[in-house]
């Protein structure tokens, strides 16, 4: 029979890491980071020393000790002895960091499957960002169709519509059982249709276990949640009744989200200014046609925001050779505050101090197009309002989850109806037992057969 054991994602939102074994072939599904990763023993500056590989982690049992699976460069500093690998294959179901951000410790020898979008967000993101580094790897990219063969385990990844392109859910197919991983997926997003797809595919496996999501499985989800539709509509509509400047913060590589502030500005005669990180994600992902993503180089409707840096005069040399592609896109602070009836900002909380020399006129909008904060105490939270307030900017709350609801996921459940149920990606895995009695609460490093 199968074997399924959890190594992450238990009891907790991120941080999926979860092996299938049988027949002696074993594959890892996502090896991502917990939002809370060494919370107890890191904080701030004080974080595991990467010259010291896995040693700092192995000292608080904040990564599993899997034979076979990490690098040797990685296991050099620990008392955990390398082996050649015992793992077939490492398949990612998308690119956010908590699925896929502990690859860095797996050795080069194991193939890394993922979707071919993800591999371009995964590029992306270590040039432009000094700390991502995945490492080396065997990487093997798929889309939707395309089924692989790992000794006797059938993997079909299906994709599904997520706060992420090219993320896919798992049809696996063994010698004795069926199972469906989801990843995380969501059935309000623009691309309702591919997540529709996968649950199709999934019901008609007729699969032995269902490994599914759980983020807004809450006793009580006091956040507002949009679709994303309802997120353009606000906006449009934000856009459209203000003379003054409109800013916008969102997660930086929810692609849909951008199309919506994009298209807010087309439709309202005005540009949109995005930082040159995600000019070069959108000129990256240009790559991929399937994303029909507007080309930074190309578009009117760019421009890109330069800050000043080391001679504070914009010269070529003071910006990485990355961020000088687009330097012929270039907005200023001046042009800004000259221009800023006539633009939409995407500025991330962490380059507010920009705002001192943008001048903005009061009363311009400030759209926070992120989660909510989890609690009322949050500093950042309290930090970002004094800034609004201070220069009397306008706050609206505009977000639309990546994640299905608690009524979706309890239809996808009870629709799919696997013999066994292991809610994942989840605080809350009981509130799974009053959807279904086949739902099994998974133990974080046991062992469940399928
Ligand atoms: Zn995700």
């Amino acid at each position: 029979m199968a074997k399924l054991t959890f190594y992450g994602g238990v009891n907790e939102i991120g941080g999926n890491k979860i092996l299938l074994e049988e027949k002696g072939t074993k594959i890892l599904f996502d090896f991502g980071q917990s939002f809370n990763f060494g919370a107890d023993y890191f904080t701030g500056w004080l974080a595991p020393r990467s010259i010291n590989g896995l040693c700092d982690h192995f000292e608080f049992g904040l990564l599993p000790k899997i034979s076979g699976l990490y690098s040797k460069e990685q296991l050099a500093k620990t008392d955990f002895p390398y082996s050649e690998p015992e793992i077939s294959a490492v398949f990612l179901s998308h690119g956010h960091f908590d699925h896929v951000a502990h690859i860095c410790f797996v050795d080069p020898k194991i193939p890394v499957y993922l979707g071919a979008g993800t591999k371009l967000f995964m590029e992306s993101m270590e040039e432009t960002s000094s700390f991502c580094d995945y490492k080396v790897h065997n990487y093997r990219t798929f889309r939707t169709g395309k089924k692989i063969t790992v000794d006797n385990i059938e993997v079909e990844p299906v994709h599904v519509d997520h706060s992420i392109p090219a993320a896919y859910g798992f049809i696996v197919r063994t010698d004795e059982s069926t199972i469906v991983y989801t990843g995380d997926f969501r059935l309000h997003g623009p691309r309702r249709d591919l997540t529709e797809d996968f649950l199709k595919a999934a019901l008609n496996a007729k699969p032995d276990a269902l490994i599914c999501e759980g983020t807004r499985m809450a006793r009580k989800d006091r956040r507002q949640n949009f679709s994303e539709k309802e997120v353009a509509q606000g906006t449009d509509r934000l856009v459209a009744s203000s003379e003054k400047m409109v800013f916008v913060t969102h997660y930086s590589r929810d692609m849909d989200r951008f199309r919506s502030f994009y298209e807010a500005a087309v439709r309202n005669q005005r540009k949109i200014v995005v930082s040159p990180k995600t000019a070069y994600l959108l000129s990256k992902l240009g790559e991929d046609k399937h994303l029909k993503l507007p080309d930074p180089l190309k578009d009117d409707h760019i421009l890109v925001y330069y800050k000043r840096k080391k001679t504070g005069t914009y010269s070529n040399g003071d910006y990485y050779p990355w961020e000088r592609t687009f330097m012929g896109r270039m907005a200023d602070a001046v042009f800004i505050h000259e221009n800023q009836r006539k633009l939409i900002m995407d500025l991330d909380f962490y380059q507010f101090a920009e705002l001192i020399d943008i001048k903005p006129e009061p009363g311009s909008i400030f759209i926070h197009s992120m989660s909510e904060p989890f609690s009322e105490e949050d500093l950042e939270d309290a930090v970002l309002h004094n800034w609004l307030k201070h220069f009397g900017l306008q706050f609206h709350q505009l977000h639309a989850s990546g994640h299905l609801c608690k009524e979706e996921i309890k239809n996808v459940v009870k629709t799919v109806n696997a013999k066994k149920v292991f809610p994942v990606h989840t605080e809350s895995p009981d509130l799974f037992k009053k959807i279904s009695k086949k739902v099994q609460e998974p133990e974080k490093e046991q062992p469940y057969t399928v």
